[in-house]
Parts: structure tokens; C-alpha cells; sequence
């Protein structure tokens, strides 16, 4: 373990010019912070386009447990400088018609009084049997009153909140559902969490409503050991730090802080499950509202910090399924750089404070055994078991605004934690300090699995039209077959479809395919587009939609900001492009050309990452077309991926490919490839 002072932070009061001059001698990686279509390169920082959003996503109230009313709780936080609060009152939803008693409820006349002298002309009340009662207000009334385009979001959620046996809770908060989710139960700790998620995760598939599930205080009771977090599938968020003073995150002698159970969680997950990794976020779980700072559940102890295009449900939850935020005690950061060589971050600082910032990791080769703790007769005591040193182990610790931990190229992942030297103000367990916790960035592993090409398994009859990607699975549209595999490229589901199935997209556990059912080219349009909606779990067909805008036929699909792009064929005699595009419900907004002169049979495939949309066009040579966000063309290559185009979550682009022998007929397979200046897109040798 290294500690040293970190010296390029004291630039506060230097010029721009000189800035340059030192960064580039101190800072001699700077020119991949400049290079935003690197795509080994995340930037965290606010952007003409991104900004922070500051919200908690655990907040409790007169629905449940808590003692004040929703309103009163979201201005609380509108006040405190959130831009977003999720309500997750236990197994409750805010949307039905309740009455309830003043004096019973939790924050009793108080809490009323409080409620009277702020909205003195919205509160409902009314007199039964001498007992003063009390209308609770909707969440989609209280939605109404609060939220403000880019200002203020409040977002319906539920802490789902089970339990085994009598002493074991298992609570996990599921942000912006559309419906209710009854506890599932089960008959282990694992399977009850699984259980959940499985609910969570069918509900967001059925509805294609963005969802988001998290594992909440896992030391509450010490009900959650790493073992049963560490094979949870389809949950990638867990609560490093609850504000709850009840819930021990930084555990006892027998029971490991939740930090500890993260970096076990981690490298099990990455370096032995192959499972996606879990991020660590920090929440509030406020219950009380009257006493502030006082030594109950109280707002505004933990929160996280998501860099978003705007703020919306969807595109914030996207963004933390990216990564892109933080959690945060207490201590605010600036720039947060992840590259194939360091992970770089720069705190906010506030003047008089000081920081310690700890770069924390595994690295491969680790000791992978454990053993069980045990009490005084031998017997094992049921908690995390005793794992080597070697998990999340310190790398470096820097004092400073800002820092830089070099990868040495061994590590499995790298996360960051800064400790301020200032207490927490209102601290969830006493002594404290104000803390930020930066994500895991994935080194060795990731960059293995990504740079591997992927074989679908068997044999079709039609070419290969288009591929996408999700966390677990690829999908391949093979023109009169659809095909979901997993990562290995082992089929896991295929089904028939009417010809011609183009390329496809997968966005909230629904796959969208470009679908003409006409000719294609016709210079009269006799074209026949539709787009075809499968539930991404099993392939069942949900719902069909007209797109005969596409005037020369729909062969492709994008997806960008909430808004479906279908493109497509393309008589001979046309110099120019068109991108068809629809919103959400697939209501046609607008066409755009694109100035690409003419490409043969128009534009076959289509993917927006890394800022830009890259089209894959038939021709010889295969033409590849890039453009901005507006479909300004920014270049036209001679790179083949006119058989389909994906980006994975971590931001890694693929390339297909079709081989056909005449009597196997097509196979398929994805190629990872990499933004190049020359040729627009090159393959990734594998490691
Ligand atoms: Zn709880
Ligand atoms: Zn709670």
C-alpha cells in the first residue's frame, strides 16, 4: 500500500494556458480526456448535455412507517437541493383513495399542523365519529404539484419488504414500477431475494416500463450475508450505506461492514460467476421527519449523484445501469475518469475540508478460499464467510482534492472511496465521516470477455439481418428466424417469423425488429413496414406497429433518448439517406436525411453510442455511415457491418458477420470493434 499526496490537485488559481501546460507534463494520459469516442474512456462530468442529478431512492411516509405526509416530505428534499426523491413506502403504493386518522397516525397533530399552515387549501379533511381524519394525497397528485421539467422528479417506487421466519427481513426497493409487488417469499434467503427480483424483473418485461431494483441494508439484522447476494441474477444495486441507524453498514465483530460485502460480492461475481457486477448506492430511509438532526431515520444522510441527459425516469435509470453516478454521505465529486490505464477522480471540495481518497480492488490470482465463523462450541454462525485478504484489498491511498490510481494490469476491478475530514453532520451511525463511494470499473476480465468474437450457435436458412445485445443475451434476427442466445452464443430460444425480419433492437426487455412485409426498393413504395414487439425473456410476439412511413421498406432499427429510428431500402437513382423517426408508442414524429449520397439498397443496420449513430450499408465495398445525433454525416467508410450493429451496457461495439456454405446454410457472429479515425470502425484483436 502506497500513501503519497497527490500534487497535480493545487491548480485552483493557475491560467487556462499555463492549466495546459502542466496538465500535459503532469498529466501526460490528459489526451484520452479529450478523446471522447475512445471508447475504453468514461468521463463522469457535467457536459453541455449531462449534468448531476442529486436523489434519494428510499424515503418513507404516512402510506407506511413514515411520520409525515408526501408533500411535506418532497418539498424537504426540493428545499435541500435534490432533484429527484423516490417514495418507496413498504409493500405500498400512493395511488388509491385513504383516509386516516390524525391523531393515530405517526406524526400525530404535529405532523397535521405542519401540513395545514404549508398547503392550507389542499388539505382534505373531514370529521368522523368526533376523530379528526385526513385525506393522504396521491403520489400522481403530489407528482403534479412537485415535479418540474429539468428542475424537481419525484418517482413512485416500493420497498418490497419480506421476511423469513421471524427474525430474517429481506427488503428490496424497486424504483418507478407501474404496479404493486406482493412479497414473493421463499424458502432461503437467496431464493426469497430472487424471488423478488424475478417479480421486478417480469414486470418490467411485461410493461416496458424502465424499473430499477436494489437490495436495501443488508445488515439490518444481519440478514443478508455476501453468500446470498453474490448468485442474485438480474439485481445489480445494493445499498453500500443506509442512513437508517438501525442498520449497522459498518457491521460488528462477527458480521462484515457492507463495504466488505461488496468487495466479495465483486470479485466472486466478476472473477468467478461470471455475473454482471453490482454497484453500491446510498439512500436516506427516512421514517422521520420531525427532529432533524436527531438520532432517528432522517432525510438527507445518503444519496446518489447520476450524470443524466435529463431528467426522467428512464434516462436516470439508464444512467445507473451505466455506472454513471456515485453515492455519496456527504462529499461531492467533480470528474470521475475510467480508461484502460487509471481511474482518475476529482472532488468538489469544500474549503476547510480535507480527503482521503482510497483506490480499493482485487486482484487476479487471489486466495479464493473461505471459512466459515464459528461460535464457542464449533459450530458455524450463520454470516459471511471469512475470505482472504486479498479481496478489496487497499492499492493506494491518496490525501488530496484529486487523484490517479495507475492500473498495474492485475486487478479484476478498481473502486474508489473518499473520506472526508468532517463529520457527517447527522450521521447514520455516530462518529461518522462525510464519505462519497465511487463504482467499480472492471479491468482484466471485462476486456477478455469483450474482445472475444461470439458464434450463435446452428444453422439458418436466411442471412443474418441485424443483432443486439443485452446483459445476458444477443439476439439475432436471421431474416425468417429470430434467435436469443446467451453470451457463449448457446441458443436459448428461436422461433419462426414471417419474412423479411431485418435488424432488431432490445431496450427494457422488449425486442423491436424492423419488419417490411412488401417489396423493398420499389421506387413506388409498395413496401409494407411494420415493427414487430417480442417480450425479450421467452420471444412470445406482444404487439405489432405500422411504420408505412418508411416509404422503400423497413430493414432497421435504433434506438436513442426514448425514440424508435427505422431505416431502411432505397431505390437506385436517390443520393441521400432517411431515418423515420417514432416515439415510444411508435407515433411517427419526423423524417431526417441524412446527406450521405447513395448507398446500395439504402441503410440495413443501425446503433447510437459513443455520441453518434453508425449505419451499416450494403455496396461494394460495404459502406459504413456515422453521423451525429441530428444525422449530420460526420464521415462514410469502407467497414462492413451492414449485418448488424450492437452496443453492450459497458459500451462495447459489435459488428456481425454471415458465413454460408452451401449445404450448412448461414451461421452468424458477433465481433467486438473499436472507433477508428481512418476507417470508422476496426476489429479488436483479442488479448
Ligand atoms: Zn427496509
Ligand atoms: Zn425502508
Amino acid at each position: 500500500m502506497k500513501l503519497h499526496t497527490d500534487p497535480k490537485c493545487g491548480f485552483g488559481l493557475i491560467t487556462l494556458s499555463s492549466l495546459l501546460g502542466v496538465l500535459a507534463v503532469l498529466f501526460p494520459a490528459a489526451e484520452q480526456v479529450t478523446r471522447a469516442d475512445d471508447p475504453a474512456v468514461t468521463v463522469l462530468q457535467q457536459t453541455e448535455t449531462h449534468r448531476w442529478y442529486k436523489g434519494n431512492m428510499h424515503t418513507h411516509s404516512h402510506w407506511s412507517d413514515g411520520d409525515d405526509y408526501l408533500e411535506m416530505i418532497a418539498l424537504w428534499y426540493e428545499q435541500h437541493g435534490y432533484q429527484f426523491l423516490v417514495f418507496t413506502d413498504h409493500n405500498t403504493l400512493a395511488d388509491q383513495e385513504r383516509w386516516i386518522e390524525v391523531e393515530k397516525s405517526k406524526g400525530g397533530k404535529k405532523a397535521y399542523d405542519k401540513l395545514i399552515k404549508q398547503y392550507p387549501d389542499w388539505v382534505e379533511s373531514r370529521t368522523v365519529d368526533g376523530k379528526l381524519q385526513v385525506r393522504l394525497r396521491r403520489f400522481d397528485e403530489v407528482a403534479k404539484r412537485f415535479n418540474k421539467t429539468e428542475k424537481y422528479l419525484l418517482i413512485q417506487g416500493e420497498e418490497i419488504t419480506d421476511i423469513l421466519g421471524k427474525r430474517t427481513p429481506i427488503h428490496l426497493n424497486v424504483t418507478n414500477l407501474k404496479e404493486l409487488i406482493i412479497p414473493r417469499g421463499g424458502k432461503t434467503v437467496a431464493e426469497t431475494i430472487q424471488n423478488n427480483v424475478n417479480a421486478a424483473m417480469i414486470q418490467r418485461q411485461q410493461t416496458g416500463q424502465p424499473m430499477l431494483i436494489h437490495l436495501n441494508h443488508p445488515n439490518f439484522y444481519y440478514a443478508i450475508t455476501a453468500e446470498d447476494l453474490m448468485r442474485v441474477v438480474g439485481d445489480r444495486f445494493f445499498e453500500v450505506y443506509n442512513g437508517h441507524p438501525y442498520v449497522h453498514n459498518s457491521g460488528d465483530e462477527i458480521h462484515p461492514s457492507t463495504e466488505r460485502l461488496w468487495d466479495i460480492i465483486l470479485t466472486k461475481r466478476i472473477a468467478e460467476f461470471d455475473l454482471p457486477m453490482m454497484y453500491g448506492i446510498a439512500t436516506d430511509d427516512g421514517h422521520n421527519y420531525h427532529h432533524i438532526p436527531s438520532r432517528e431515520s432522517e432525510p438527507g444522510r445518503g444519496w446518489v449523484t447520476v450524470l443524466a441527459e435529463k431528467l426522467e425516469p428512464g434516462t436516470l435509470i439508464e444512467a445507473l445501469e451505466a455506472g454513471s453516478f456515485y453515492a455519496s454521505s456527504g462529499v461531492r465529486l467533480k470528474k470521475i475518469l475510467s480508461g484502460p490505464k487509471q481511474l482518475h477522480i476529482e472532488i468538489d471540495p469544500v474549503p476547510g475540508e480535507t480527503y482521503t481518497i482510497e483506490f480499493i480492488g482485487t486482484r487476479t490470482g487471489y486466495d479464493k478460499s473461505s471459512y466459515p465463523v464459528l461460535d464457542k462450541q464449533g459450530k458455524p454462525i450463520r454470516t459471511t464467510r471469512i475470505y482472504s485478504k486479498e479481496i478489496g484489498e487497499v492499492f493506494e491511498t491518496v490525501k488530496g482534492n484529486c487523484a490517479t490510481y495507475h492500473f498495474r494490469g492485475d486487478e479484476i476491478y478498481v473502486r474508489a472511496r473518499v473520506t472526508s475530514s468532517e463529520k457527517h453532520p447527522n450521521p447514520s451511525e455516530p462518529g461518522d465521516f462525510k464519505m462519497a463511494w465511487v463504482q467499480p470499473v472492471l479491468l482484466k476480465k471485462r476486456r477478455e470477455l469483450e474482445r472475444k468474437p461470439i458464434t450463435c450457435e446452428g444453422s439458418y436458412p436466411h442471412h443474418l439481418q441485424g443483432v443486439d445485445v443485452d446483459e445476458n443475451s444477443i439476439y439475432w434476427s436471421f431474416t425468417t428466424q429470430l434467435v436469443k442466445t446467451d453470451w457463449d452464443g448457446k441458443v436459448l430460444k428461436k422461433i419462426p417469423v414471417p419474412g423479411h425480419h431485418g435488424d432488431l433492437c432490445v431496450r427494457n426487455g422488449r425486442v423491436y425488429v424492423a419488419v417490411n412485409l412488401g417489396k423493398f426498393n420499389d421506387p413506388q413504395g409498395n413496401a409494407d413496414s411494420r415493427v414487430y414487439v417480442y417480450d425479450a425473456q421467452n420471444l412470445s410476439l406482444i404487439t405489432k406497429h405500422d411504420v408505412q412511413e418508411v416509404f422503400y421498406g423497413a430493414g432497421g432499427i435504433g434506438f436513442y433518448k426514448d425514440h424508435f429510428y427505422v431505416i431502411g431500402g432505397l431505390p437506385d437513382e436517390i443520393d441521400e439517406n432517411y431515418v423515420y423517426e417514432y416515439d415510444g408508442d411508435f407515433h411517427f414524429v419526423k423524417k431526417h436525411v441524412i446527406e450521405s449520397g447513395h448507398t446500395h439498397l439504402g441503410i440495413q443496420t443501425a446503433a447510437f453510442t459513443k455520441g453518434r449513430w453508425w449505419f451499416g450499408c450494403y455496396g461494394s465495398p460495404k459502406t459504413l455511415l456515422v453521423s451525429d445525433s441530428k444525422f449530420h454525416l460526420l464521415g462514410r467508410y469502407k467497414f462492413d457491418c451492414s449485418l448488424g450493429i450492437a452496443c453492450s451496457n459497458t459500451g462495447q461495439l459489435y459488428c456481425a458477420q454471415d458465413h454460408y456454405g452451401k449445404e450448412k446454410g448461414h451461421t452468424g457472429s458477433i465481433h467486438p470493434v473499436t472507433p477508428d479515425e481512418n476507417d470508422g470502425l476496426k476489429f479488436l484483436e483479442p488479448e
